[in-house]
Parts: structure tokens; C-alpha cells; sequence
């Protein structure tokens, strides 16, 4: 399995659907040089505007669980009746490259990712304001049938159940906040101990003269 000391940080991204985790991504990313979303593999359908290999890798049930044979995924599961999975070797090249992954996956899925890199990645957990909210989100977004939303709103408390389990957890109400958090904890996190000491090995030893 993949060492990833040294090199770029794995972030994982969980919340329940609507929250503004892929509209948090995309502004993260956007803000932040070195940090490359995760385009995840999927049996769901495109929505209306998804791109294939931009928004996901859109594949058949009968792909995706060649694929799953094959152990091409660092993770995968199940979520909202659909299949979703991770590319390990896409991950691996990023870090590989110092370049930071961002992962928005499900708790499953973050599990996964946990106990086969232990220690390795840094979750972050994304908060609703309300159920209303969520709600309503969902909604407005108008992408989603009836059925689908009902089906999410439903799955939203087993999402939520499992908020403890993430390093951080960010409360997504007036999204700039929400973004302005984001990018603190990246920020704190490069300047943990055991990054900087890779980052700044030449200045440190300039500095002590070896
Ligand atoms: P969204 O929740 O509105 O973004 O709807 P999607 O259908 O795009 O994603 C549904 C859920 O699947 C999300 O809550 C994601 O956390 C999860 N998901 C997306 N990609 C992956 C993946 O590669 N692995 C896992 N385990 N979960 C994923
Ligand atoms: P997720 O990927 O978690 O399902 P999205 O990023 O698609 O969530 O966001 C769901 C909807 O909520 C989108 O229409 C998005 O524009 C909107 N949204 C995201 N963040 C906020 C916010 N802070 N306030 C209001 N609406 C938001
Ligand atoms: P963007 O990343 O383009 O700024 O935002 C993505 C989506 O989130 C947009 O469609 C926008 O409607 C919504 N959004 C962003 N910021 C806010 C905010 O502060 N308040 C509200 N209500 N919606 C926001």
C-alpha cells in the first residue's frame, strides 16, 4: 500500500446529500494551489450538466465491479442505492507528486480509507445549518426527482450519525464562512510538525549548521 509520508496530505470530505460538500470543493479548489478533487467512479446516472470524467467517471454496474475485482479502488461502497469508488492509483500519483487529494466520499467509504492508511488522512465533516435547510437545498438545486430527494433526506440522519468520526467538522450556513474554515484547517495542517519538517529539511539545516 502507498506511503504517503513526505508527500501530499489525503483529505476526506463527508456529509449528507445537499450539503455543499461538491460546491465547497469546487471553491476550495479552485482557492487553493496544490489540492486536486477526487473524480470518483459511479454506477449513478448523469444529472443534467454532469460531465463524464469531469463531475465522475459515469460506468456500468458490469465496470464498475470488474474494476472493484480488480482492487482498483482505494475505497468503495454503496450510497443511496448507487456504487461509488475511489481510483487508488490516481490518489497515489497525486500524492506521490506532493500534490493534496480531496476525497468526498461517504462515512463508509472514509472508514475504509482510515483503516487502510491509518493515520494518514485528514477528515472533515460537513454540517448542515438545519434539516429545513437541507432540505431545501436539495430542492432548489432541482436536479433530483421527488423520489431521489426523499430517498437522501431519509439517508441524511445515517450520514449524520457518524460526524464523530472525522477530524474536524465544519458547519456549512453562509457558504464564504464555511469556505474561510476550509481553508484555515488545510492551512494549519501543512504547518503540523510532521509536513514542515519535509518542507523546511534544507532551512533546518542551514539553521543548525549541519
Ligand atoms: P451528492 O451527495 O448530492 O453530491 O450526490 P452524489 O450522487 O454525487 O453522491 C452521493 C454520495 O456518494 C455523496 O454523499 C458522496 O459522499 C458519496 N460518494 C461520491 N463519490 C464517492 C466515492 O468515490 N466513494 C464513496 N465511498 N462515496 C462516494
Ligand atoms: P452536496 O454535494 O453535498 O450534495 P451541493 O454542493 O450540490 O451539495 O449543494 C446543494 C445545493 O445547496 C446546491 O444547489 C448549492 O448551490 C447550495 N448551497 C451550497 N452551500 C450553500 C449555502 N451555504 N447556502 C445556501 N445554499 C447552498
Ligand atoms: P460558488 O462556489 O459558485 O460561490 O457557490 C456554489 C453555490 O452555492 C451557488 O450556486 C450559490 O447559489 C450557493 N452559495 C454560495 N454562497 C452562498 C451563500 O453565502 N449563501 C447562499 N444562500 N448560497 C450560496
Amino acid at each position: 500500500m502507498m506511503d504517503q509520508s513526505g508527500h501530499g496530505i489525503l483529505w476526506i470530505l463527508s456529509a449528507p446529500s445537499g450539503a455543499g460538500k461538491t460546491s465547497l470543493a469546487r471553491a476550495l479548489v479552485a482557492a487553493t494551489s496544490r489540492l486536486r478533487d477526487s473524480v470518483s467512479y459511479t454506477t449513478r446516472l448523469p444529472r443534467p450538466g454532469e460531465v463524464d470524467g469531469a463531475d465522475y467517471h459515469f460506468v456500468s454496474p458490469a465496470i464498475f465491479a470488474g474494476m472493484a475485482d480488480s482492487g482498483d479502488f482505494l475505497e468503495h461502497a454503496r450510497v443511496h442505492g448507487n456504487d461509488y469508488g475511489t481510483s487508488e492509483q490516481w490518489v497515489k500519483d497525486q500524492l506521490l507528486a506532493g500534490i493534496d487529494c480531496l476525497l468526498e466520499i461517504d462515512w463508509q467509504g472514509a472508514r475504509q480509507v482510515r483503516e487502510r492508511l491509518p493515520g494518514q488522512a485528514v477528515s472533515i465533516f460537513i454540517l448542515p445549518p438545519s434539516l429545513e435547510a437541507l432540505e431545501a437545498r436539495l430542492r432548489d438545486r432541482g436536479q433530483d426527482s421527488d423520489a431521489v430527494i426523499h430517498r437522501r433526506l431519509a439517508a441524511a440522519r445515517d450520514e449524520l450519525l457518524h460526524y464523530d468520526e472525522y477530524d474536524y467538522l465544519v458547519v456549512n450556513d453562509h457558504f464564504d464562512r464555511a469556505l474561510a474554515d476550509l481553508k484555515a484547517v488545510i492551512h494549519a495542517e501543512h504547518l503540523r510538525a510532521v509536513h514542515q519538517r519535509q518542507v523546511l529539511q534544507g532551512r533546518l539545516r542551514a539553521l543548525l549548521g549541519l
